[in-house]
């Protein structure tokens, strides 16, 4: 899988004010079938590790503070 270049070109946008990993949550990198969402142990915060995506969009609808967003490609809609 492709390491993510940077963590503003991949489709999954963090919001890392919104973010609250640094409190312990977890949920949009355990519900990720890719597993491609991971935790910026620097920074206590949840980004995309691995540009792939399957559009499934769990990461963004369960996540608690509305942190995530994911960009669908307009071919996809
Ligand atoms: S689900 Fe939301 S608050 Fe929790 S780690 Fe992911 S982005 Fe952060
Ligand atoms: S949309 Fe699906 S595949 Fe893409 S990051 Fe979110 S949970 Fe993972």
């Amino acid at each position: 899988m492709p390491l993510a270049q940077t963590k503003t070109s991949v489709p999954v946008i963090v919001d890392n004010e919104k973010c609250i990993a640094d409190k312990g949550c977890t949920v949009c990198v355990d519900v990720c079938p890719l597993d491609v969402l991971a935790i910026d142990l620097l920074i206590n915060k949840a980004y995309m590790k691995y540009d792939e995506c399957w559009y499934c969009t769990p990461c963004e609808a369960d996540c608690p503070t509305g942190a995530v967003t994911v960009n669908i490609p307009y071919l996809l809609r």
